[in-house]
């Protein structure tokens, strides 16, 4: 087998282990870290891959190549085959290279050379360079948010932008609007040295130089760039420890006008396992929502998603994705290749609403489940959960242990279905400002009680849901 072969191999095999994968998070958590594999090269009885850091090869060595051993040998790869990660050396000098002081003062020519030979930007996850701002469909839902990092592009490090913290749900644009900012400053200030990465990455790789005693390495890297891109720092409430030193490291760069952008699944106050220090360092710059699109928003996303196409994909089919897809930009990406698939694949057909429907059937389920659970299937899923019955929930016993089962039903009733607090009152039977009172209470102990934060996400997640899927009520 050549490299080609090998590069091959792995083109159709990449696929398989993502659509193996359940939720969209895990595919799109997956993918960016396939997106840290630089090469393939084969190399007699072994298909090497090369990554952009030792890291990612560790990472893949240890939890994932058995996976992807069995995802090639489905597109042939014979089953005798070792797979082998390793750094590919070629990226080992171009990442963490510091914009220091000193380069300040080589002259153009030399600054322009020094550019050419290494590039300062410095990643531990790739930026997607389809993440731009001219591919994000600016709307009221998150224009906002949108003007804050158009701010951080123009102001980059400046007091009032530092730190932008970007908040909203899954599937929104968190992501593409945190990776444009670094893109744009990639291409008008490219001696800029830029980071991005997950908490979640920042916590495995400080975990993972901890336990090497290579502390200091890891300070220096992450003090040493101009621009810090962290994707859902909620994934900081993991690990007290990390978060100390997510604090240090923050501090250090802000005290030297370095820019910070961060994005959450929930607002800052919302993120009760975190240290308040760290809080209150987030809400001390700029906290922008992102909200979920409307449907001229949606429609305009997806015409820019589909402009460039062929065959073209009809505006009726379209304006069928952007009404019946409504919580996730992501879920209406998913839907939309489909249809592309269907089109290219039959082309001429018909794309009759009842065809998409079918064709789309399991993303227009997904999005039902918020519009169809009743009270009475939450009021009994709580039950179950505290060892009670449902009618124990609508009695007029008082006490602590059947109050706050009660009360989390009220909450997931107001705030994940359509019903109002009449309605809710009448399922509880209950006057409709104790409902009120009910759900406040919940929302207010949720800040500061994790372990009940906790048991209501576990309950949502029984019905597909997270609590950052909540109705802002
Ligand atoms: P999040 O990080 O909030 O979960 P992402 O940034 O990953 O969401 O967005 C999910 C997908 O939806 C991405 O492919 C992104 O390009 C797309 N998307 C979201 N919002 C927009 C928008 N306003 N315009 C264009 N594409 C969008
Ligand atoms: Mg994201």
């Amino acid at each position: 087998m050549d490299n080609d072969q090998a590069r091959n191999l792995w083109e159709k095999a990449r696929p398989i282990y993502l659509s193996t994968l359940p939720s969209l998070e895990e595919k799109e958590q997956m993918d960016r870290y396939f997106s840290m594999i630089s090469d393939i090269e084969s190399n007699g009885d072994s298909l090497v891959f090369k990554t952009k850091n030792s890291m990612a090869a560790e990472i893949f060595n240890k939890n994932y190549s058995e996976r992807i051993k069995g995802c090639l040998m489905l597109v042939g790869a014979d089953p005798s085959i070792n797979i082998i990660f390793t750094q590919d050396e070629s990226f080992a000098e171009r990442i963490f290279v510091p914009a220091t002081e000193n380069k300040r003062e080589e002259t153009e020519k030399e600054k322009t050379d020094a550019n050419e030979k290494q590039p300062a930007f410095v990643s531990t996850m790739a930026l997607r360079e389809e993440y731009t701002f001219d591919e994000f469909v600016m709307g009221p839902s998150n224009s906002y948010a949108y003007s804050a990092a158009k701010g951080v592009v123009s102001h980059p490090g400046e007091k009032g932008y530092n730190p932008l913290f970007i908040h909203g749900g899954t599937g929104l644009g968190k992501t593409h609007l945190m990776q444009a900012i670094g893109n744009e400053l990639k291409r008008t200030k490219p001696q800029m040295a830029i980071c991005y990465l997950t908490a979640e990455m920042f916590l495995n790789e400080y975990v993972n130089y901890m336990q090497t005693g290579k502390l200091p390495l890891f300070r220096e890297k992450y003090r040493s760039v101009d621009l810090l891109l962290i994707d859902d720092v909620q994934f900081l409430q993991r690990g007290k420890v990390v978060q100390e030193e997510f604090f240090n490291t923050f501090q250090f760069l802000q005290e030297k006008n370095k820019q910070i952008v961060m994005t959450c699944d929930v607002s800052p106050k919302n993120l009760p396992q975190l240290e308040s220090r760290l809080i209150s360092r987030f809400i001390g710059g700029m906290v922008q929502e992102i909200d979920s699109p409307s449907f001229e928003t949606r429609l305009a996303i997806l015409k820019k998603k589909a402009e460039a196409y062929t065959p073209k994909i009809p505006d009726s089919a379209l304006e069928f994705i952007a009404e019946n897809i409504k919580s996730h930009v992501r879920a209406m990406e998913g839907a939309l290749s489909k249809v592309r698939v269907m089109v290219s694949t039959v082309p001429g057909e018909q794309l009759s609403p009842l065809l998409l429907s079918q064709l789309l059937k399991d993303f227009i389920e997904n999005e039902q489940t918020l519009k169809k659970l009743t009270i009475e299937e939450i009021q009994e899923t709580v039950a179950e959960k505290f060892n009670m019955r449902r009618s124990d929930l609508i009695s007029q016993d008082r006490s602590a242990s059947v109050v706050t089962p009660r009360q989390l039903a009220m909450f997931i009733s107001r705030k994940f279905t359509s019903n109002g607090l009449e309605m809710i009152g009448t399922k509880f039977d209950r006057k409709h400002a104790t409902i009120l009172h009910g759900v406040k209470s919940i929302q207010k102990r949720l800040d500061v009680e994790a372990n009940l934060r906790i048991v209501l996400e576990e309950i949502l997640a029984e019905f597909g849901l997270k609590l950052s899927d909540a109705k802002d009520i």
